[in-house]
């Protein structure tokens, strides 16, 4: 590693401005599992990082919090640990909680945080495949104020957000899961139980009391550039009642969004047709929660 000079930020106000200040010369970390080792194979050199461990201690930086108008709020110092353990999580949002327990260790789960995770926009990463399905929004902070991304609008491409320098994400919000809602995860993982997903879809979907499907929401990672949703399988769902035919064509259709790359995990065509069976997987597992 370069050397490289450590500044704590002592409030969100004082990262931006120490940000501001070192402008290209410096980076924010927050749990440094992904940062850090970007700087041991000097893929980036900063010369200062912006400590932001200690805002965690912040409630809203650090807090996993159901919010007055019912969504759920995840600052962007909140570990991964945090979010998947959490039980107001777990029972109003359980699919975000199983992707952020799917990620790694729980010595990497202890450390990484939602901010890290968003801002390093690794298209395999778990979270976003469950933030997306259930219609995250970012809330992102920069000297002139804050504004509100649409996950879908967040990523740009491998390793690539739309975050603009010395911005910094300060955490995101998850709309309340209406009743009749049925979810899943699945995370194909040919290697080791720790890895990152080969690919990984996460379904959530909405049954009416006649059973018939009145919303679908699809979202795959490690299938393209960036964690992407499948609007085409989605559509194919609403206003049918899901049987097999349904959720066959649907997972074909999931197909056509995957543009993987050819990687020591799986070649193109493999990742392509898995994205069709763990989408099948995914949706007969969601329909399956939805009908209870
Ligand atoms: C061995 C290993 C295995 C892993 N396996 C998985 C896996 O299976 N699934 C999975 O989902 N993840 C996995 N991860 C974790 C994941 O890829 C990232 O390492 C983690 O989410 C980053 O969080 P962090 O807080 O450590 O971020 P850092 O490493 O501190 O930062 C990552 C990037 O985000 C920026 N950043 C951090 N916080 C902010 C902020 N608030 N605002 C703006 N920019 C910010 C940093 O400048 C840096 O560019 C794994 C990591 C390791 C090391």
């Amino acid at each position: 590693m370069t050397p490289f000079e450590y500044r704590p930020a002592e409030s969100l106000e004082h990262g931006l401005e120490l940000l501001a200040e070192y402008g290209d010369d410096a980076r924010p970390i927050a749990g440094g599992t992904a940062l850090v080792n970007l700087m041991r194979q000097r893929l980036v050199q900063p010369a200062v990082l912006v400590g932001l461990r200690g805002l965690g201690r912040d409630p809203r930086l650090g807090g996993v919090t159901r919010q007055a108008e019912g969504s759920l709020w995840l600052g962007a110092l909140a570990t991964h640990t945090a979010v998947a353990t959490s039980a107001t999580v777990q029972e109003g949002w359980p699919l975000v909680a199983t992707a952020f327990r799917r990620v790694a260790t729980p010595r990497i789960r202890n450390i990484a945080t939602v901010g890290g995770s968003l801002a390093h926009a690794d298209p395999s990463q778990d979270p976003p495949a469950a933030l997306l399905a259930l219609d995250a929004e970012v809330v992102v902070a920069s000297p002139d104020g804050q504004r509100r991304i649409p996950l879908d609008e967040f990523f740009l491409d491998y390793y690539e957000t739309v975050l603009k320098p010395g911005e910094l994400v300060v955490g995101c919000t998850i709309p309340a899961v209406p009743s009749g809602s049925g979810w899943a995860y699945q995370k194909f993982l040919p290697r080791t139980e720790d890895d990152y997903a080969t690919v990984a879809v996460a379904a959530w979907v909405r049954l009416d009391d006649a059973g018939v499907c009145r919303a679908a929401r699809i979202a795959l990672v490690g299938a393209a550039p960036r964690p992407v949703r499948a609007p085409a399988a989605e559509a194919a769902l609403v206003g049918q009642r899901p049987a097999e035919a349904a959720i066959a064509e649907a997972a074909e259709l999931a197909k056509d969004v995957a543009d993987p790359l050819d990687d020591w995990r799986g070649s193109a065509s493999h990742k392509r047709r898995m994205v069709g069976v763990f989408t099948r997987r995914a949706l007969d597992e969601a329909f399956e929660r939805a009908r209870l």
